[in-house]
């Protein structure tokens, strides 16, 4: 492990070398909507666990570079000005959900939970997609929410992992990489070589891994000098992301 490597600066030139790459970038929706996919891409995917505001700067390092994301709110990180202000500069919003964690596994007080929540996120902003909170210390695993009923059930396009095929015989080679545990080393990947971001990096680089489906949790990464620039950026976009939500509240 590699501690000075979470960094906003190690983050910006992941994006910058995918870009110089010519990789481009996709949401969770984009995916799924898309008829045809390009041939270099990144799925790029930021679940919130804590630290709205570190996904804040993250957020805006990557509208700086035109590159959308998906950024998937808890119910505890969700915050209605935040979410729409990321809808406002191109970055879709999801619901990470943890309904049948917090439900002691009670499929239907889970979903009876999943609608509510749900309902309150899009009262502020658009939610077409989900994404399983991983609850460490529950016995349920929140993606067995849909033994009973699908996505489409609550009009949502699909669910981060359920919807998404990767590992290395993916119908398009899709190679899913995580950075839980601070490496980039995921189990079922089939990439074994890449384990920090300068790894990355350099198999974006080579193009060896054309179709990369990429989670990088903010509250992860360390925030420094090139974080703060995130917030500055974010911040003189604040003024038109507030008149936005005056016209949609007024
Ligand atoms: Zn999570």
């Amino acid at each position: 492990m590699n501690v000075l490597d979470y960094t906003f600066e190690a983050y910006e030139g992941l994006l910058d070398a995918a870009l110089d790459a010519g990789y481009a970038f996709l949401t969770v929706r984009e995916y799924l909507r898309a008829a045809a996919l390009p041939d270099r891409f990144v799925l790029l995917r930021h679940d919130i666990d804590r630290q709205p505001s570190n996904a804040v700067s993250m957020a805006g390092l990557e509208s700086r570079r035109d590159i959308g994301a998906t950024y998937y709110f808890r119910t505890a990180t969700f915050d209605p000005e935040t979410a729409l202000a990321m809808a406002e500069r191109g970055h879709e919003v999801g619901y990470h959900y943890e309904d049948l964690a917090q439900a002691n596994g009670d499929h239907e007080a889970a979903h009876r939970r999943f609608e509510r929540n749900l309902d309150r996120f899009r009262r502020h902003v658009p939610v077409e997609t989900a994404c399983a909170h991983g609850s460490p210390l529950s016995p349920h695993a929140n993606t067995d929410v849909w033994e009973r009923r699908s996505p489409a059930d609550y009009d949502l396009l699909g669910e981060a992992y359920r919807s998404i095929d990767v590992g290395a015989d993916a119908l398009g080679g899709l190679r899913y990489l995580s950075d839980t545990g601070r490496t980039w080393r995921t189990p079922g990947s089939g990439i074994a070589s890449v384990a920090t971001t300068d790894d990355l990096v350099r198999a974006i680089e080579l193009g060896a891994y054309p179709r990369l489906y990429l989670l990088a949790h903010p509250c992860r990464w360390a925030g420094g000098r090139l974080g703060l620039a995130g917030r500055i950026a974010w911040d003189i976009g604040a003024e038109s992301a507030k008149f936005a939500i005056g016209k949609l509240r007024g």
